[in-house]
């Protein structure tokens, strides 16, 4: 049997956006589960969309997702480099491939030289548009001779090669999600295949590289799946096999439409800077547009490569639900391993100024402690910076009506004193000091349950919910409790 073969082709024209993210899951996913092989290839023949550093950051990307391919571009050291047998994976390096299938197909009569200029065109299409006619290339250069053309571009004319279509043909194809799909060459352009730049145009480059590089499965969006019928020419004139092709529902918001760069809810970067973590990210897009047989919901990539097939995409749009997200990536945030959260989350809490290096060389224990008492409460890790608040200002606030009255109990003045008794006792706060305490203000005050804790809790943080006791008062240590306590006291008890 063939080898299953995958590819995901990026064009380098900015960040990579969350729905391409998706393809290539798609591409990786399938290729791992039938034991094939993935290619990352780029696709740059567009010279006017080229963004410097599009290609660096689309592989961080897939690196920093997980997503790992076998051949095509890569970095090491900084530097863009290619790796596998079926090179170059980056199409500005394949100008002579190209050129050898264009002069073939004009040789076959399967294509044309065209010299139109852009004025005609314009015009052209205006005509069309007054007419109602859906805009096409009018076929003007079509039945120029060879000769001629050859002697217009000696004489250095600008020109283009053109797909000669056959007229009124049926083109069919099977579409994995879509099904049998029928287009009559009435309703598809004479595409242009080679630029006036020399470059090929997507269309050309994409079928010669797909079956040159033994590409079994095309998996990309659905915004491909009308150029699908001008490619099965292609590969029928070029008398080559045609791929399966696997067309994607467009990734869109809850409101049904596209994701844009103004919600800020597209780009992969935006998303990694906010410490979605990579395994949350991709465990929640491998379901937007794809589910499993069963309704499990949280899945590790080896868990999706296993239940993973082409047959469970759906045929309509897959919606992007950043509340389903965060509560997808939340749970893999409380099952992270603590030391990696940690390692994570010190970049955020330096960065707000909770922390700095020397906390981090010397009490890497009590940050580790910090990240595990509120990641119970985050979608992702940038939110940590909130949540650790509590520990860094020791001018409680009781943040709202509920939380002050629990102050007011005529309990309370004992059980700050008798804290503050148990504090004299003890150099710093730790594990046996945190277990015992409670108890020990309870056996000295008599007060107990809810009326104990919640004023305890209250005068240490502020708020009426929240993380373990324990953790709070091992983070926040013996001075910065009696700090508190004293506030509370100055503050709230008084008068
Ligand atoms: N270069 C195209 C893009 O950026 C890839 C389309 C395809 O996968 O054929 O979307």
């Amino acid at each position: 049997m063939k080898q299953v073969r995958l590819r995901f082709a990026p064009s380098p024209t900015g960040y990579l956006h969350i729905g391409g993210l998706r393809t290539a899951l798609y591409n990786y996913l399938f290729a791992k589960h039938s034991g094939g092989k993935f290619i990352l290839r780029i696709e740059d023949t567009d010279r006017s969309r080229y963004v410097e550093g599009a290609i660096e950051d689309l592989i961080e990307s897939l690196n920093w997702a997980g997503i790992k391919y076998d051949e095509g571009v890569f970095i090491e050291d900084g530097k863009v480099v290619e790796r596998g047998d079926y090179g170059p994976y980056i199409q500005s390096k394949r100008l002579d491939i190209y050129q050898k299938y264009v002069d073939l197909l004009i040789e076959q009569g399967d294509a044309y030289y065209c010299f139109c200029s852009k004025d005609r065109l314009d015009e052209v299409r205006e005509e069309q548009k007054v007419k109602g006619l859906i805009p096409k290339y009018d076929g003007f250069c079509r039945s120029l001779s060879l000769d001629e053309a050859r002697e217009r571009i000696s004489e250095g004319e600008e020109y283009v090669v053109r797909l000669k279509l056959p007229h009124n043909r049926d083109i069919k194809f099977h579409d994995v999600v879509r099904g049998d799909i029928t287009i009559n060459t009435e309703d598809i352009d004479d595409q242009v295949l080679l630029k006036s730049d020399g470059y090929p145009t997507y269309h050309m480059a994409v079928v010669i590289d797909d079956h040159l590089m033994g590409i079994t499965h095309i998996v990309r969006g659905e915004e491909w799946l009308s150029s699908v019928p001008k490619h099965v020419y292609l590969y029928e004139v070029l008398g080559w096999d045609i791929p399966v092709f696997v067309h994607l529902p467009t990734v869109l918001n809850k409101d049904r439409k596209k994701l844009s760069k103004r919600h800020g809810d597209v780009a992969v970067e935006d998303f990694m800077s906010k410490g979605y973590l990579p395994e949350g990210l991709i465990n929640y897009l491998a379901l937007v547009g794809w589910s499993p047989e069963n309704n499990q919901e949280i899945f590790s990539m080896e868990e999706l490569i296993k239940a993973f097939s082409f047959e469970r995409v759906a045929k309509t749009g897959g919606i992007f639900d950043i509340n389903k997200l965060n509560w997808v990536n939340g749970h893999h945030i409380r099952n992270y391993d603590l030391d990696e959260l940690t390692r994570l989350a010190i970049p955020y809490l330096k960065e707000a100024g909770y922390i700095d290096d020397r906390d981090i060389k010397e009490k890497y224990n009590w940050i580790k402690t910090m990240v595990e008492t509120v990641r119970e409460g985050i979608s992702y890790i940038s939110e940590i910076t909130e949540k650790v608040d509590i520990f860094f200002n020791n001018k409680i606030e009781p943040e709202d009506e509920n939380a002050l009255s629990m102050l007011k109990g005529q309990q309370v003045p004992a059980i700050l004193d008798a804290f503050k008794e148990e504090l004299k006792e003890i150099e710093e706060v730790d594990e046996e000091f945190t277990k015992g305490i409670m108890k020990r203000i309870q056996r000295a005050t008599g007060v107990k349950g809810k009326d104990l804790f919640m004023p305890t809790r209250v005068a240490l943080t502020g708020n009426s919910h929240g993380p373990e006791l324990t953790s709070i008062m091992y983070i926040l240590g013996k001075q910065n409790i009696l700090a508190r306590i004293e506030y509370i006291e100055e503050n709230f008890l008084k008068g």
